[in-house]
This record gives C-alpha cells, sequence and structure tokens, in this order.
C-alpha cells in the first residue's frame, strides 16, 4: 500500500471505555447486588445498558470500530482467569453453586474462603485480581462472556473488535497458588494455555468478529531472553492457527524495547503501540525494525491515561512518519480510557477556560475521531478543530495559572543544601531523643484514626450550608479531643490528632493549594466498585496558607505528649493525582515539596516535635522500565528532602509507607533521610525488618505489628512475638512499635483493643531488655 492509500483507510477506534456509566450506575448495581436488592437479572440489565450506551457514544462520536470485553463486573484480569477456566480450588464450591456469586467470592472473599490477592495494573491505580496458578492447573476455555457481549455490539449494527488480556501477560501477571513452590512460573504453562486461547479465538470468529484484540502490556517491562522467546512461540503458535480472527497485539504504558522486533516479525495481522510519553521511543523503534510491512499498526497518539488535550500538531506529525511505517495506520488511546474520568463538561466548578485543556474519555473520543479524519481526508478537512487546538494549547501555555514567576523562581533557586538537613542523622537522632524523652520501643499510630459516619455527616452538612466553618471546626475539634483521649488512656507515646478533617489524603491538601484543581464527577475506577477523583495538578504550586497547621496546634494545646503533624509527600501528591505533561515531573514534584516545606516550617513553628511525611506510592511510580529507575528516584527522594530539610536537628522527622517488597528501594528510602520510617510489615511477619536491616539500614523503623486490612484484632502476645521478631533485625535503641497503617477503615471498637494490646506487647517487651 502506499502512504497515501494507507492514509485513507485511516480509522478510529479505542481499546476500552470507561465502565461506571455517567452517575456511577454501575457501582450501584454491583453493591445493590452485595446487599441483596437488587437481583442478578437487574444487574445484567444495568450492565447491558451500560454497554450498549457506550458503544453508542463511541459510534455515535464516530469511533469506526468499537472495543467488547472491556466491560467488567469487577475486573478484567478476573475475566480473563474465567474465561480460561483458572478458578482456585477454594472458589471453585461457590463458582459451581453460581456463577455470578463464585466470581464475587473471588474478587472480595466470603466468610469461608479467601479473596484472590489485589495488586496495582503496572503503573497505574487501577488494581486487578492476581491469577493464581500451579503446575497442576488445567486451562478449560469458557468465551460466554465474551460472545455474548460481542453479540450485543454486533446486534446494534457496530463493527466490534473483542479485547482480551493476551496469553503471555496473562501468565506474566499470575502468582504460584498457595501450597505451590514460590519459585513455580506461571509461564511455563504456556503451552497448556494456548490452546484454550484458539478456542476462545475460534468462538468469537464464529461469532463475528474479524478482528481480535490481544494485550500484552507486560512486554513494555524488562523481559528475559526466555520470556521474550515464549512470546515469539505464542504468536508463532496462535498465528499458525487456521480458524481464526485477524489478531491485533496491543500493548502501552511503556515502549516495547526487545519486544517490538518478535511482535514485528509475528505471523499477526497487527500491532497497537503507545506513542505517548515514555512510549515515545516506539516511533524510532519501529522505524529501526523496518516498520510493519503488510501489518495493521493501531497508533495510540491519544494518551489514554492522562487528562489534558491532545497536541494535534504532534500527532498528525507522528502519524505522518508511521503512514510510511505500516500498511494501514488507525487511530487510538494509548491504553484503555479506563484510567480516565468521563466527560470533562460535567464539571462545574472549574474555570471555563481552563476546561477548554482538558480532556476526559468523551473529549478523547472527539480527539481520536478528529486525527483520524485529519489523516484520511486531509488536514484541511479539520482546519477548525485545528485551530482551535492550537488556541487552547497556547491559552494553556500562557496562561498565569501554570506561569507563576515566583514559584519559578523559587524552583530554579533551589541548592543542594535546601534538600540536606542543618546535621547528620547520628547528632540529630541524639538531639531528637534528649528533645523526646521517649521510652525504648515508642509506640505511635500512622495518622488516621477512624473516619466515623458523625464526621462524614458533618462534612455533608458543612457543604449543604446546614452548618457554618465555626460549627465544623468544633465537631472536629470535639473529635481531636476525643481521639486524644484515647491515646492517652491507652499509653501511647507520640499521639497524632486523627486527620477528621480530611475527605483523603491527596485531594485535601490539592484543594488548599494554588495550581491544583478537584473535580466534582471525575471519577476512575480504583478496584471493583471502588472509584477515585484524582486532583489535577494544573499549574504552578504555591500554597497561599498553612493546611494542617491549625489542627496540630489544637491537637498538642489539649495534651502534654508529644503530637505528631501529619503530611502527604511529593511523590504521592503526583503519583495520585494527573500530573501535568507540560514539564517533567520533576518539576511540578519540587513545586509540590516547596509548598509543602513551608508547611513543615509553620508546623515546627508552632512547637511541633515531630512531623510525619507520608509517601505510600514511592515504591508504585517506579518507571517500569529499569533503566528509568534511577532518575526517577533521584527527583522523588530529592523532592522528599526538600519538604522535610528546613527544619531543626531535634525535630524528628517520620515518613511511611504501605506495601512489602522494599528491598529494591532501600538506598532511596535511605536517600530520604528521615529519622524514623514506618512500614507494612504484619502480614509478612516483619520481613521488611530483615530487609531493611540485610542492607544496613541505619535509622529509626516501625514495621506495622496490626495488619490494619483486617478487621482482626492482634492479641497483644501476637503483636509481642512480631516485635521480638523486629528486635533480631533492629536493635531497640531503633525500633518503634506501631500499626501498618492509617486506621481510617476500621471501625472504633476493634481500633480501641488493637491498639491498648500492641502498647501491652511494647511494654512486655520493654521489660525484657
Ligand atoms: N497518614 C495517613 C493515614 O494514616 C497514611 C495513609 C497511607 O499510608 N495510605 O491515613
Ligand atoms: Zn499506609
Amino acid at each position: 500500500m502506499t502512504d497515501k492509500s494507507a492514509a485513507a483507510a485511516a480509522r478510529a477506534t479505542v481499546h476500552g471505555y470507561p465502565r461506571q456509566g455517567l452517575n456511577r450506575e454501575l457501582k450501584k448495581a454491583v453493591e445493590g447486588y452485595w446487599k441483596g436488592t437488587v437481583d442478578a437479572g437487574a444487574l445484567r440489565a444495568t450492565a447491558a445498558g451500560l454497554r450498549r450506551a457506550n458503544w453508542r457514544r463511541l459510534a455515535d462520536a464516530g469511533i469506526h470500530e468499537v472495543p467488547t470485553g472491556d466491560f467488567s463486573f469487577y475486573d478484567h484480569v478476573l475475566d480473563t482467569s474465567v474465561m480460561v477456566g483458572a478458578i482456585p480450588a477454594r472458589h471453585r464450591e461457590a463458582v459451581t453453586a453460581d456463577a455470578l456469586d463464585g466470581y464475587f467470592a473471588m474478587a472480595r472473599g466470603t466468610q469461608q474462603v479467601a479473596p484472590l490477592e489485589m495488586t496495582k495494573w503496572f503503573d497505574t491505580n487501577y488494581h486487578y485480581l492476581v491469577p493464581e496458578l500451579g503446575p497442576d492447573t488445567v486451562f478449560t476455555a469458557d468465551s460466554a462472556e465474551q460472545v455474548a457481549q460481542l453479540r450485543e455490539a454486533v446486534a446494534l449494527g457496530l463493527t466490534a473488535r473483542p479485547v482480551l488480556v493476551g496469553p503471555v501477560t496473562y501468565l506474566l501477571l499470575a502468582k504460584p497458588a498457595p501450597g505451590v513452590a514460590p519459585d513455580f512460573e506461571p509461564l511455563t504453562l504456556l503451552d497448556r494455555l494456548l490452546p484454550v486461547y484458539a478456542e476462545v479465538l475460534a468462538d468469537l470468529r464464529a461469532a463475528g468478529a474479524d478482528w481480535v484484540q490481544l494485550d500484552e502490556p507486560a512486554l513494555v517491562e524488562d523481559r528475559t531472553p526466555a520470556e521474550l522467546n515464549a512470546t515469539a512461540r505464542a504468536y508463532r503458535d496462535l498465528g499458525a492457527l487456521t480458524d481464526r480472527p485477524k489478531l491485533l497485539v496491543a500493548s502501552y504504558f511503556d515502549r516495547l524495547g526487545k519486544a517490538l522486533p518478535v511482535l514485528a516479525k509475528a505471523p499477526v495481522e497487527g500491532l497497537a503501540l503507545d506513542f505517548t510519553g515514555p512510549a515515545a521511543a516506539n516511533l524510532d523503534a519501529l522505524a529501526a525494525v523496518g516498520g510493519l510491512p503488510g501489518k495493521r499498526l493501531v497508533a495510540g497518539v491519544v494518551n489514554g491515561r492522562n487528562i489534558w488535550i491532545n497536541d494535534f500538531a504532534k500527532s498528525l506529525s507522528v502519524l505522518g512518519t508511521l503512514l510510511g511505517l505500516a500498511d494501514r495506520v488507525d487511530v487510538s488511546s494509548s491504553c484503555s480510557l479506563l484510567h480516565v474520568p468521563l466527560d470533562v463538561t460535567a464539571e462545574r466548578d472549574i474555570d471555563p477556560r481552563i476546561l477548554r485543556w482538558l480532556a476526559f474519555a468523551r473529549q478523547k473520543t472527539e480527539e481520536i475521531v478528529t486525527l483520524a479524519r485529519g489523516l484520511a481526508q486531509g488536514t484541511d478537512t479539520i482546519a477548525a478543530e485545528l485551530a482551535a487546538n492550537r488556541a487552547d494549547l497556547a491559552s494553556r501555555a500562557g496562561s498565569a495559572l501554570t506561569n507563576d514567576p515566583a514559584v519559578r523562581a523559587r524552583a530554579t533557586a533551589v541548592t543542594d543544601a535546601d534538600g540536606r538537613r542543618a546535621a547528620p542523622y547520628p547528632e540529630r537522632a541524639a538531639a531528637q531523643r534528649a528533645h523526646l524523652g521517649l521510652p525504648l520501643l515508642p509506640t505511635t499510630t500512622i495518622g488516621s484514626f477512624p473516619q466515623t459516619n458523625e464526621l462524614r455527616a458533618a462534612r455533608a452538612d458543612l457543604r449543604a450550608g446546614r452548618i457554618g466553618t465555626t460549627g465544623y471546626d468544633e465537631r472536629i475539634e470535639a473529635e481531636i479531643r476525643e481521639v486524644l483521649a484515647f491515646q492517652e488512656k491507652a499509653g501511647i507515646d507520640v499521639l497524632v490528632h486523627g486527620e477528621p478533617e480530611r475527605n483523603d489524603m491527596v485531594q485535601y491538601f490539592a484543594e488548599q493549594l494554588t495550581g491544583y484543581l478537584a473535580t466534582r464527577q471525575g471519577w476512575v475506577q480504583s478496584y471493583g466498585t471502588r472509584y477515585v477523583r484524582p486532583p489535577i495538578l494544573a499549574g504552578d504550586i504555591s500554597r497561599p496558607e498553612p493546611m494542617t497547621v491549625r489542627w496540630t496546634t489544637y491537637a498538642q494545646s489539649v495534651t502534654d505528649r508529644p503530637v505528631k503533624g501529619m503530611l502527604t509527600g511529593p511523590v504521592t501528591m503526583l503519583a495520585w493525582s494527573f500530573v501535568r505533561d507540560d514539564q517533567p515531573l520533576g518539576d511540578t514534584a519540587r513545586q509540590v515539596a516547596l509548598a509543602l516545606r513551608d508547611e513543615v516550617a509553620d508546623l515546627e513553628a508552632a512547637g511541633t516535635p515531630v512531623i510525619q511525611v507520608d509517601e505510600p506510592a514511592l515504591r508504585e511510580t517506579l518507571p517500569l522500565r529499569a533503566e528509568d529507575r534511577a532518575a526517577y528516584l533521584d527527583w522523588a527522594t530529592e523532592s522528599f528532602r526538600i519538604t522535610t530539610s528546613g527544619v531543626r536537628p531535634a525535630t524528628q522527622i517520620h515518613t511511611h509507607m504501605c506495601y512489602a517488597e522494599f528491598g529494591d528501594i532501600v538506598q532511596a528510602i535511605e536517600d530520604l533521610d528521615a529519622d524514623v520510617i514506618s512500614l507494612e510489615a504484619a502480614r509478612s511477619h516483619m520481613q521488611v525488618a530483615d530487609e531493611l536491616a540485610a542492607a544496613g539500614y541505619p535509622r529509626e523503623v516501625g514495621p506495622g505489628v496490626y495488619d490494619i486490612h483486617s478487621p482482626r484484632v492482634p492479641s497483644a502476645q501476637e503483636a509481642a512475638a512480631l516485635l521480638r521478631k523486629g528486635l533480631e533485625a533492629v536493635p531497640a535503641e531503633r525500633l518503634w512499635v506501631n500499626p501498618d497503617c492509617g486506621l481510617k477503615t476500621r471501625g472504633w471498637t476493634e481500633v480501641r483493643a488493637s491498639l491498648e494490646n500492641l502498647v501491652e506487647a511494647a511494654r512486655e517487651v520493654r521489660g525484657t531488655l
């Protein structure tokens, strides 16, 4: 095909669309089903209605080929486990009794059985359910759901492309089932899995699929030669099938690297590649392998995981280059639009001029259609759109919001000294010991106490105008007094105010910082029926006023024990927000850090002896490619140090991280130069303490001895046993006693009992030292 005829054939498509519906109807229906207020028939009808509405919306906007199978009641990786019959033994009974209830049992567990483990989908905030496989796993094809959804779309007269998790990614995301040797590699099951995919592909072909998309995002991570060989074998075998649809192998979130030549050579009919962010490197790499002669290329030029409008001129230039590299070039989102909210026009609180810079799923769809039209019919046909796009980009680039001279000057003037504490750690530790006068094995908590219905009601009353700020503040102060009184009585050493004023650990700060936008309807699926509204880092960041000082100082005024101030760190602020795409992440992090540094200074000046800066996201935003990690950790740790280094040696800086698996970032944790770190450890039986000790981590550590993810109350004996385990790795002078994480999702009854036991455990172990 010539460039010109390739261009003329250009079509618009997307990899997937948000599932929830405009008013989160899916969440309501699924939760209603769990509660028993919605029956299975009604739930299925709601789901089918949402799918139909999405496809119609896509088709009406001009999308030529709509995705199917991107919908899910809970998670598409779980759907894949069902599709290949990988039902763990403990869930089989529930699945046999009732497929839908069994499905939810795998997702959420029941009184009798634990759910599948949940973990992050690559470097996004979406969570999938981890398949559990072992040498005895028998795969069986169950294409019913995929086929049914395809038929629904076909019945609407649409061209539809089923989207499946590819076999290699599915296996690479799996873990050994309980009882299976931990070094078992699920990828060794590939030959057993491929015939099941072959069967599903044949069923989809019979149901009317011309193309099927197989998602292989695991190939954008560093893969071993053996894994790349397995990939080549998988697609050689699937390609060799006779009764199959055309295959489109998709990758996203980063560049393909060594996997690109493997897929380019595979006997499949098309590849879908991401050309945004770090994946932009796919462009040169594609040219270097000689393009995709004879193949279809689906070009992800519209970022599917950020909320900024596209740069049409830039995308058209990329698409123009791609025309010379494939037989046919289609325009798409870089990944499923699952990761962005639905519709910008639902936002009422954002300045309309700024709204023009934003594109959610619906607007991204329109961008894709415009670009495909420009490619197919010539840019003259989209002249008006191009002009408007240029104007919107110019308005963003020139706006006062994105160019605050004071913020920029301050960020430029940052020196190494700003990221260095005045004294080295050993000196600080001595000063802090003298200043705080804490016992050995000091006890503390991670910050939040239960978020009660009364607190939520108070916030709702304030929003609705039923109470004024004074009335609201009084309720918060009353809660703080109660939280403090409990901690004093329980005998905790370093107290917290309990974070009752926070709606969320990022949004609370975002709402108070200039340059940050909060959305009203910007819901994005985090897992199952849980949706979050990430705020938007839109402009240069500054802090008009102190954000937490009022509550911390109030707390300190009603107790004689030290109160710990509580902030969310810059890396986590970025990780759980939509970030700017018009400057390096490190620049945005530095601006946030400087705003937080002022908050830290104000807390210290107000007499706060201990300040905790939470960074639970430090590990999770680690870049997918190892070669990108050093640069990330550089700005990430620098921004933490800028936040925390302005204080006196005697002021103790804590940090907190959730999640196990710290082994590969121990150096980065040390580079934070915090005085104390608290970590999740109860479930992994203090494994992190061992890891930190093995790596020679020289600071104070609080590995969690109370697993807050479970309503279970740990006994004092149990907590003491964990503490003794911790003491094998960390000397008593450096060991803290605390829960795994904040207590906001727990009930007061369990929290009271658990913390009392935790204090008792600390006392008991202290007595033996
Ligand atoms: N300080 C926060 C809290 O206790 C920390 C939350 C977190 O680590 N995710 O809620
Ligand atoms: Zn935590």
